[in-house]
């Protein structure tokens, strides 16, 4: 079959591999559309990140080479020995994330912090590819209404629903989100599907702040015109928002998240960036403001297929770009390392 196979950073090769086989407990699946992730992006350009530098506990892959890819929708072709919960046919999405099972956080459901946490695409073949295997306790069907392009947006969705989660948003309470990437935008429109009053964004490019507006925004604002602070405040009877996501994750989205909220607020950091951020204490102290983080999901999957399948989250304006996986290097990965502020999400087909 056909696949994109990552060797090394900067070498990323569209190739013929063995198809790959369903042992016991596994789904193969026929891939249809695979979203572009920001870490696809990462390993391309200074990999090896979450592709394990060390054979990985679990599946013993290192350093490549690996299939990338993991936002995406599948058919079912092929069921290995002891699979019931999927037949043949089955339309799909997988939650990528592989884990032991056994340790504490397994054991406690919190399997994002397993210790010995691998992801499909990073430390198992990914889904820039014709087919792949997977472990049929990550497989999960797609209702008719949510398309396959849709069901590529199960993954990123699932971050967001998780943040809402982890953030601990009260309904009707004011919202700010700060960033409008892939991420910023599904977690605007997952914390209005989870009953969110306003719904504030802040994001320095035009076209995203348009986006953001016509997926639901109450207002959108340039953080590099005036104050959002005070316009947010003007628009919330002087409080300013009751929560805010930080998708950026860099000092001057933070000092936005900071600003643009109020007394008791909760920040939760969804986007980080590699550098240290300093934290101004004294003004988080003075208001009892709270600094949560969101890292990945768990068990967010139904939640997102759920606000996918009803219309609460519309993923359709969303998609930028359709390519081939032939295509995959030029007119995705680097495409979006060059000029990225031009996209949101492009989707990658294997044909
Ligand atoms: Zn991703
Ligand atoms: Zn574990």
């Amino acid at each position: 079959m056909k696949a994109a196979v990552w060797h090394n950073r900067e070498d990323i090769r569209i190739e013929n591999v063995p198809d790959p086989k369903a042992g016991p407990g596994q789904v193969k699946v026929k891939i249809k559309t695979c979203g572009i992730c920001g870490s696809d992006l990462h390993e391309y350009k200074s990999g090896p990140f979450i592709i394990p530098a060390k054979p990985h506990p679990l599946t013993g892959r290192a350093n490549g080479p690996i299939i990338l890819g993991h936002e995406f929708s599948a058919e079912v072709v092929e069921v290995g020995e002891g699979v019931k919960s999927v037949k043949p046919g089955d339309r799909v999405t997988v939650n990528p994330l592989i884990y032991c099972g056994k340790c504490h956080y397994c054991r406690t459901g919190q399997y994002v912090m397993c210790t010995k946490l691998g992801t499909a695409g990073f430390a198992w073949d990914g889904a820039f590819a014709e087919l792949g295997v997977f472990p049929e306790y990550g497989v999960l069907k797609i209702p008719d209404s949510v398309s396959d392009d849709a069901g590529a947006f199960v993954e990123p969705l699932a971050v967001a629903v998780h943040a809402v989660r982890r953030a601990r948003l009260r309904i009707g309470a004011s919202v700010a989100v700060v960033g409008a990437g892939p991420i910023g935008l599904l977690v605007m429109q997952a914390a209005r599907a989870a009953g969110a009053g306003k719904v504030f964004v802040i994001e320095p490019l035009k076209g995203r702040r348009e986006l953001a507006a016509r997926t639901g925004a109450t207002a959108v604002f340039d953080p590099t015109q005036g104050d959002a602070g005070k316009a947010i405040g003007d628009l919330t009877d002087g409080l300013r928002a009751d929560w805010a996501f930080d998708c950026v994750g860099n000092q001057a989205s933070f000092d936005t998240a900071v600003k643009v909220t109020g007394r008791r607020a909760v920040i939760c950091v969804v986007g980080l960036a590699l550098k240290p951020i300093e934290v101004p204490f004294i003004r988080l102290w003075g208001h009892e403001k709270e600094i949560v983080f969101s890292s990945g999901y768990e068990d967010e999957f139904p939640a997102a297929i759920a606000y996918l399948a009803d219309g609460r989250v519309n993923v359709e304006p969303l998609i930028t770009a359709r390519i081939k996986v032939d295509d995959l290097v030029d007119k995705g990965i680097k495409e979006l390392i060059e000029h990225g502020s031009d996209y949101v999400k492009i989707l990658v087909y294997p044909k």
